[in-house]
């Protein structure tokens, strides 16, 4: 299935000179959408994962359905300042501005083996950070998976110690 024509692209969302890519144009469309998660499950099988960690907000879209897939639980990564219990946190660089990305210190035990999901990969600096995270609390990261890697920000060279796996790549 081709969702790259699923996707829309939103000139200058947030700010002037970001090729916003809009995924709710594909969510509504429940083939895309489906497509999308078992895709994204498929490359899953075989790892074995003990856990999905999806990031505020669009990887929570992706991940959670993935994770359910999967039969194996789910992590929500936040933005700083949500999540109620004792957390791990990181501030890191965006595309634009800044952020803080946070983990419940009790979200998975040592050793257990985690896939990174988001919607989208830009310049890689929050999976990275989220990657950052698991390792801290002793966790194995197994990878990252996207619907959306926009190569000309070259996440993929940030995170190459990691495997990388996207469905649609867009070179500009
Ligand atoms: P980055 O840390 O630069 O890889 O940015 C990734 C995060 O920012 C993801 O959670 C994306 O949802 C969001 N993001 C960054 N750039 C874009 C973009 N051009 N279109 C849509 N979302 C974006």
């Amino acid at each position: 299935m081709d969702i790259r024509n699923i996707i829309r692209n939103v000139p200058d969302f947030p700010i002037k000179g970001i090729q916003f890519k809009d995924i709710t144009t594909l969510l509504k469309d429940k083939e895309a959408f489906r497509y999308c998660v078992d895709q994204i499950t498929q490359h899953c099988k075989g790892l074995n994962i003990d856990y999905i960690a999806g990031i505020e907000a669009r990887g929570f879209i992706i991940g959670a359905p993935v994770a359910y897939s999967l039969d194996v639980g789910f992590i929500p990564i936040r933005k700083g300042g949500r999540l109620p219990y004792k957390v791990e946190k990181i501030t890191y660089q965006l595309e634009y501005g800044e952020s803080i990305v946070e983990i419940h210190q009790d979200a998975f035990q040592k050793g257990n083996r985690i896939m990174v999901v988001d919607d989208l990969l830009a310049t890689g600096g929050t999976t990275l950070a989220v990657f950052q995270l698991i390792e801290r609390l002793g966790g194995v990261v197994v990878g990252a998976d996207f619907i959306i890697e926009l190569e000309m920000l070259q996440g993929r060279e940030k995170l190459k110690n990691y495997p990388v796996f996207s469905l649609v790549k867009y070179k500009i």
